[in-house]
């Protein structure tokens, strides 16, 4: 029997880390739809096309596939290996608007639960899966953490990678998209009713990637 869990929650509470840990601790799958959302953006910035514009950001076909593995970072955009370009600034920037296109979304929830439910136990991570995109996931996980934990983090991250430090904007960053993400019309981010929630804040990465193989343990038949 395949198991698949589902890992939703903000930026900012090391989702992505923690979800890779636990697909390699469980030997599973790992599956980013945040990356098919930044891989879809590039194509869309590449066309040309006005961000305000729905109907003609629908309308760009971007043909994109991503790798599984949670040890490494694969995304294409045709043939074109985009990892890293879908990291960079002007995709984060641009991502929130394409990505609230409904046209958008249905494309990418069809591909997701097709990659999802190939054969293997699975991590997949988003804001929606529970919610939307595999509500009958055997375990769902909602991470959160207070704004100020997420805009500390993020504000370590930049100073790491050699960019100015400035808490104070970062956390006023961090409420303005959190209030986005939890008001738009398309999948609001929000825990589903049965989703079990971790609250980040005073673990560590190792612990956390512990205490969620614990709770896929005891929610489904998986022994890690
Ligand atoms: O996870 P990551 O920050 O790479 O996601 C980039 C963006 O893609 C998010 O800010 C969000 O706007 C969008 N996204 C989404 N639904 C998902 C995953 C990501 O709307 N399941």
């Amino acid at each position: 029997m395949n198991t698949v869990v589902a890992v939703d929650g903000p930026a900012g509470t090391g989702k992505s880390s923690v979800s890779r840990g636990l697909a390699r601790a469980l030997g599973a799958r790992y599956l980013d739809t945040g990356a098919m959302y930044r891989i879809v953006t590039l194509g869309v910035l590449r066309a040309g096309v006005p961000l305000d514009d729905p109907a003609a950001i629908a309308a760009v076909q971007v043909p994109l596939s991503v790798g599984h593995d949670p040890d490494e970072d694969r995304a294409y955009l045709g043939a074109e290996d985009v990892s890293a370009e879908i990291r960079g600034a002007a995709v984060t920037r641009a991502v929130s608007a394409v990505s609230a296109v409904p046209a958008v979304r249905a494309r990418l929830v069809d591909l997701q639960r097709e990659l999802a439910h190939a054969p293997g136990n699975v991590v997949v991570e988003g804001r929606d899966i529970g919610t939307v995109v595999l509500p009958e996931a055997d375990v769902k996980i909602f991470l959160t953490a207070s704004a100020e934990t997420r805009a500390r983090r993020r504000d370590d991250q930049n100073v790491a990678a050699g960019l100015p430090g400035d808490y104070e904007a970062v956390l006023a960053d961090v409420r303005r998209r959190d209030h986005l993400d939890s008001t738009r019309a398309v999948s609001p981010l929000r825990a589903a009713e049965d989703a079990l929630v971790v609250d980040t804040g005073e673990m560590t990465e190792q612990e956390v990637v512990a205490h969620l193989l614990e709770l896929v343990r005891r929610h489904s038949g998986v022994k890690p």
